[in-house]
């Protein structure tokens, strides 16, 4: 493990104090700070979408978190590279998250994943996320929900250009492999996220077969969190799969 931890370049997924109400911890600049220390090459700032009614960026927050994403970008050119990202909320089963057309270009990349505490856009999103996930009666219903919660993902990514879903099956459980093989079409990745279970050595050995992308995010809520992904890197070896799969390694094209 070793070796590839010594190999990482980037953490995807690291939270700052724009995720409201004392749920992230420190500053974009302390994050970057840490992240330099750990020698990383790219750090992703990745705040909770709007659409979280307790923790999420508030909308006018967001060109002030591009300024200062971009003035650091200045400050630590040729150290670290810099990218303002967002874990976006699905807030609709028709297919809809909280990112609207108006913001999206404040973004480099856009992360997805479900979570409570989100404002749903109808009646009908809202029973199934808090109501029909958690009758758990019969196989038959936790089928039906399991793929109604895939499906919601499915329809965003198609239409939506989103770099990787955040802790897939975490808060609900999703058809794992149907969500790789729509990932692997829409070159979305899946994430291995090291401070929540999923994705588990279960799920992963479910897509070995399958070519989707994956990366390692720490899910920091805290600066000294940067970078700590050898929860992640525990299961992809515990998984065997092949280093080649994983993001982290490389420097992103641009
Ligand atoms: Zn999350
Ligand atoms: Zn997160």
């Amino acid at each position: 493990m070793e070796n590839l931890k010594s190999r990482i370049v980037a953490d995807y997924h690291t939270h700052t104090i724009y995720s409201r109400n004392n749920h992230g911890k420190g500053t974009i600049r302390e994050n970057v700070e840490k992240a330099v220390e750990l020698g990383l090459k790219e750090i992703y700032i990745t705040d909770h979408g709007p659409g979280h009614y307790l923790f999420g960026i508030r909308k006018n927050s967001i060109l002030k978190a591009r300024k200062e994403v971009d003035k650091l970008k200045e400050e630590f050119a040729g150290i670290i590279d810099i990218f303002l990202g967002v874990e976006a909320n699905v807030i609709g089963y028709d297919g809809t998250f909280d990112i609207t057309e108006e913001y999206k270009d404040y973004f480099d990349i856009i992360n997805l994943g479900f979570h409570n505490g989100v404002l749903f856009k109808d009646f009908y999103s809202f029973f199934h996320y808090h109501v029909i996930n958690n009758i758990k009666i019969s196989k038959k219903v936790l089928d039906y929900i399991t793929k109604k919660n895939t499906q919601a993902i499915i329809k965003i990514i198609e239409k939506e250009n989103i770099f990787t879903i955040t802790h897939p099956g975490d808060k609900v459980p999703v058809d794992i492999e149907m969500l790789a093989s729509a990932c692997e079409r829409t070159n979305t990745a899946l994430e291995i996220n090291s401070s929540h279970r999923n994705l588990t050595v279960e799920q992963l050995k479910k897509i070995k077969g399958s070519s989707v992308m994956l990366t390692l995010g720490s899910d920091a809520h805290r600066p000294q969190y940067v970078g700590n992904l050898e929860f992640a890197l525990r299961r992809l070896e515990e998984a065997k799969i092949d280093s080649s799969r994983v993001l982290n390694f490389k420097r992103r094209e641009r």
